[in-house]
């Protein structure tokens, strides 16, 4: 039952990668592991979470490629010097983890999507996530959930090709030979379309707008960049 409404709850998308997945092929995943846990770099400690294993906080819905083997499956890294939770201890207690916890805190203020030219081969380039300013909670769950494999990558290509540019190019369009008022209608009708909690890859299209129409075009044109 749990599964199921974890699912519903979060859009019917994974709560790492933001793909929308079918519930029955994925996992109830446990934040904090339940069996076994890799701390490090912060603790060489492993014993598992299993206290948790029933509470509503520690429960989310993930895809199997976010979830498993070699992706996160059992890491929960901590911070050097943090200790690691005792059987009965409410998290977060003095715990400081290195994972983004999707529940409590927001994926585009620690991932940044930029985009990487491949040379003259794709005129386009590709998308990859990176820690957003530096982040160790960026960088940390990039890495344990493998938010840069290459079937993600992808993805996110195809995301940004079929569904952001084409809004892109409509906006550009507007901006040249519109009025005001209707670049700014395009603006609002685009961050709805792209930026709703029911979208797939929401961190993606945030910064897809962000460098394709830049700030200097947007403050030029009075449009802000915001989730709706
Ligand atoms: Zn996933």
């Amino acid at each position: 039952m749990a599964h199921d409404a974890l699912w519903r709850a979060q859009n019917y998308k994974c709560c790492y990668c933001e793909s929308r997945e079918q519930s029955k092929r994925n996992d109830v995943e446990h934040f904090r592991p339940k069996a076994r846990a890799d701390r490090r770099p912060g603790s060489n400690e492993t014993h598992g979470y299993w206290w948790l294993t029933w509470t509503w906080e520690n429960l989310l819905f993930a895809c199997r490629n976010c979830n498993q083997a070699p992706a996160k499956l059992d890491k929960f890294p901590l911070a050097e010097g943090s200790e690691a939770l005792r059987e009965g201890d409410v998290p977060p207690g003095a715990e400081r983890p290195l994972l983004i916890d999707p529940a409590t805190q927001s994926g585009i203020e620690h991932i940044q999507f930029v985009q990487t030219s491949l040379g003259t081969v794709s005129k386009t380039g590709r998308w990859y996530p990176r820690p957003r300013h530096g982040s160790r909670w960026g960088a940390m769950t990039i890495k344990a959930c493998m938010l840069d494999r290459p079937d993600l990558l992808d993805l996110y290509g195809q995301r940004v090709e079929q569904y952001v540019r084409p809004m892109v190019e409509d906006i550009r369009v507007a901006m040249r030979t519109g009025t005001g008022a209707d670049v700014q209608r395009l603006w609002s009708r685009t961050l709805i379309r792209l930026l709703n909690p029911a979208q797939e890859y929401i961190g993606l299209s945030y910064d897809a707008l962000d460098q394709l129409i830049p700030a200097t075009l947007r403050r030029k044109h009075q449009l802000d960049l915001r989730l709706p």
